[in-house]
């Protein structure tokens, strides 16, 4: 088993205010409701709990201004966007990561600079690539220890 990595541990519900949080860098219950109200029907009670829940997963941090709460992010966004991609990839056998990969890029829209981007990781990924990628799974999770 490879090193159990601190997992993000929070609902999609939460990742959408997470991602106001890291946009506003501070906010309240009140602007995260207005803001979302363009993709969601969250009432401002649905907020204020997934904000307090995120301040309990030590998400965000919290204020009193006067008689209102100031909600800050004490995550960063990149930090979580990776953690979010290890969490994804921990889920299928480390034999298969490849093939999510390459479905991943496949299904999205790229700049050229990404692709530049990419093609250079590549390019090194390669110096350190192995002949073949070991099973990470449990056995009766995956199929490599059938025989
Ligand atoms: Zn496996």
């Amino acid at each position: 088993m490879s090193e159990k990595k601190k997992s993000l541990n929070i609902t999609d519900a939460e990742w959408e205010i997470m991602r106001v949080a890291w946009t506003t860098k501070e906010t309240t219950s009140k602007e995260v409701t207005e803001i979302l109200n363009a993709k969601t029907e969250w009432k401002s009670t649905t907020v204020k709990t997934l904000l307090s829940r995120l301040v309990d997963k030590g998400m965000l941090g919290t204020t009193r201004n006067g008689n209102k709460f100031i909600y800050f992010p004490l995550v960063e966004e990149r930090k979580s966007i990776e953690a979010l991609s290890e969490e994804m990839l921990a889920k299928v056998c480390s034999k298969k990561v490849g093939k999510v990969l390459e479905s991943i890029i496949n299904e999205s829209l790229l700049s050229f600079d990404d692709i530049d981007e990419l093609e250079a990781l590549l390019k090194e990924k390669r110096k350190s690539a192995v002949k073949e990628v070991a099973c990470n799974c449990t056995p009766g999770q995956c199929q490599c220890h059938l025989v």
